[in-house]
């Protein structure tokens, strides 16, 4: 089994999921005492937020880049970057080590595509949303991704800064998502991408009327896939 490497922390309230979702995985496949073998890098997401907020990309690319180097120092044989949003920072990862880097965006189209899904909704950080690495990754696999207009997406943007990365989880904004999947689902989206680690701790598959993508998940599947192969 190969060791898994986890740049994560952004946030924990997510991070703790993957942890427990990696080593659920390994030992559904494997049984007995089986667990994942991780090394594990967990920021403290005040630190990264703050470098967001400043739009010091370059900064946090260089940070998450020579951490996700002692990670394979370690011994870790693939990276994972747990945030959707930090993969805005992917290519300063990527060249900073030899081993495979575990794309979230990569894990999440392959998972839409095999649901034969083209027009798909995309939830996220605004970063996420708004900006290109995201979008322009997914729309490589074929996709069309839809973003919801203003003012949901400052609601979206806000409940996982204000709420979700702080372990508040609300009724109230469950039900704002659900307004704004319905209103993407109009505009003819065929499923939803929860494309911020945190949304899934609000949102589940049952509270959605379409097929659902929980990037935690997806991502957490590839990388026992990988481990285990
Ligand atoms: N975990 C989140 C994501 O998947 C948001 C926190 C962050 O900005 O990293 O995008």
């Amino acid at each position: 089994m190969k060791r898994i490497g986890l740049l994560g922390g952004m946030s924990w309230e997510s991070s703790v999921e993957y942890e427990r979702m990696i080593n659920r995985g390994v030992r559904e496949a494997l049984g007995g005492t089986a667990s994942a073998d991780l090394v594990i890098r967990s920021y403290n997401f005040a630190e990264i937020e703050s470098l967001q907020a400043a739009g010091e990309w370059d900064h946090a690319g260089r940070l998450l880049a020579s951490d996700a180097h002692q990670l394979q120092q370690a011994g870790a044989e693939m990276i994972l970057l747990c945030t959707n949003t930090m993969h805005v920072v992917a290519p300063a990862i990527e060249q900073a080590i030899s081993v495979p880097f575990v794309h979230l965006a990569d894990a999440t189209a392959e998972a839409v595509r095999a649901a034969g899904i083209t027009d798909v909704a995309l939830l996220g950080t605004g970063y996420t949303m708004e900006q290109d690495f995201y979008r322009a990754r997914l729309e490589s696999f074929g996709l069309t991704v839809l973003v919801p207009d203003e003012p949901d997406r400052t609601i979206v943007h806000d409940v996982i800064y204000d709420e979700l990365v702080q372990g508040v989880v609300s009724d109230d904004s469950r039900l704002a998502y659900q307004s704004i999947i319905d209103r993407l689902v109009e505009r003819g989206a065929g499923g939803v991408i929860a494309g911020c680690t945190e949304i899934e701790l609000l949102v589940g598959p049952d509270d959605v009327g379409v097929p659902y993508f929980a990037t935690t998940q997806l991502h957490a599947q590839a990388a026992v896939a990988l481990a285990l192969s």
